[in-house]
């Protein structure tokens, strides 16, 4: 007999940091009572913890599937929307189909105008559980299961570069050269000295060959990113991430035909409906997407559509303790334009102590964890840090 979902349940996990996310407080920034920070360079919110949504499936035969997905403000909203309407509707559901039931979940609420947003994030992650819980069943890898392993490793990039100076950073970086990785990318939002200079300075540190990047956290009108990514061409960035705000299609198409080095965008879009616009309009070369906010379903879709615009797939990775990581890097190894992903150092490798998993970043290179499903699975130590919801 075939196994059911039998259960469906959401947890928040709230894990403390030793250093801030993107590095320590700006000028007048300052952590709120309920644990958030503005950064200013972006007029973005982020969290003081390592905040993040987790989903447990257990089938009928009592095997279980584990999924995360993008918890870092609000994950009550997520949760709500899991335990109050998803959660009850995947109960009896066959795990080895995980794309229709994909769909279906998102077509409850398309009509509505929810395609995006927190709802989609809580099917994320229940995707993430379904296909964990369908390798788990057929005793495959995740990746097996999405056409094939085209990858043993991933090529890292190390994302973000957290130091109150100039020189902190580089040495940072330089650190992380005599490990093993040989591309970088700094971020805009507490660039303090300066957008260019920190290029110019890791260039000059770092040498000719590593790959630098710089994420401009969607700062700038057209014209100024033109402006600006005309100053750091000299310095031969490997992409240029985010100048425009997210909805200004036309603005990043006008960047992208001005611009003499390649531009990548997508961490904010959830669904090949999102991307679609921006792909026929190509106003990036280079798609992110954040396998916290697409789930496996979506991300196979966009990066095998990204593959039919001759666009590469380097996906973004953000905060969690591990689980929509490895889930990223089996839908990564099975695409044929995934170069690279983001390495953030400064989560990924404190919260491996989180879960139980093979999954490693060492010597410039992701190593895809082993076993059948996601091979990821949190350990005891994290319900120290389960966050009570705030209605239940
Ligand atoms: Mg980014």
């Amino acid at each position: 007999m075939t196994a059911r979902i039998a259960s469906v349940e959401s947890f928040i996990i709230s894990l403390p940091r030793d250093e801030l996310y993107l590095g320590p407080l700006g000028p007048g920034e300052r952590v709120n009572e309920r644990g958030y920070l503005i950064r200013h360079g972006n007029r973005t919110i982020y969290p003081s913890t390592d905040m993040s949504v987790l989903i447990k499936l257990t089938a009928d035969d009592g095997t279980v599937g584990w999924g995360e997905t993008y918890g870092i403000v609000a994950p009550d909203a997520v949760t709500a929307i899991i335990d109050d309407v998803l959660g009850p509707l995947l109960v009896g559901r066959d795990p080895r189909d995980p794309v229709v039931i994909q769909e279906d979940l998102y077509d409850l609420m398309r009509v509505r105008g929810f395609f995006g947003g927190f709802y989609v994030d809580a099917i994320a992650g229940i995707d993430i559980a379904i296909w964990d819980l369908f390798g788990k069943l057929v005793g495959q890898p995740v990746v097996k299961l999405l056409g094939g392993q085209r990858q043993e490793r991933i090529p890292a990039y190390v994302s973000g570069l957290p130091g109150a100076t100039l020189d902190n950073r580089l040495a940072l970086a330089s650190n992380f050269k005599t490990r093993g990785f040989d591309a970088f990318k700094y971020a805009a939002a507490v660039s303090f000295e300066g957008i260019v200079q920190e290029m110019r300075v890791l260039r000059e540190g770092l040498g000719p060959d590593v790959r630098l990047m710089v994420d401009l956290h969607w700062k700038f009108t057209a014209q100024e990113a033109i402006q600006l990514i005309d100053q750091l061409a000299p310095f031969r960035p490997y992409f240029v991430e985010a100048p425009c705000q997210p909805e200004d299609i036309d603005g990043q198409v006008q960047v992208g035909a001005s611009a003499r080095v390649p531009l990548a965008l997508g961490e904010e879009l959830r669904t090949v409906f999102e991307y679609r616009p921006r792909m026929e309009r190509r106003a990036m070369s280079i798609v992110q997407p954040e396998m916290g906010h697409t789930g496996i379903s979506q991300f196979m879709q966009i990066g095998r559509m990204a593959n039919a615009f001759h666009m590469k797939v380097i996906p973004h990775a953000s905060i969690g303790i591990g689980i929509y990581q490895a889930a990223s890097l089996h839908a990564t190894a099975a695409l044929p334009n995934a170069p690279m992903h983001e390495y953030q150092h400064s989560v990924f490798d404190r919260n491996l102590r989180y879960v139980d998993t093979s999954m490693r970043c060492e010597q410039g290179f992701f190593t895809l964890p082993q076993g059948p499903g996601l091979g990821i699975a949190p350990n005891a130590s994290v319900w120290q840090f389960l966050r009570s919801k705030i209605k239940s």
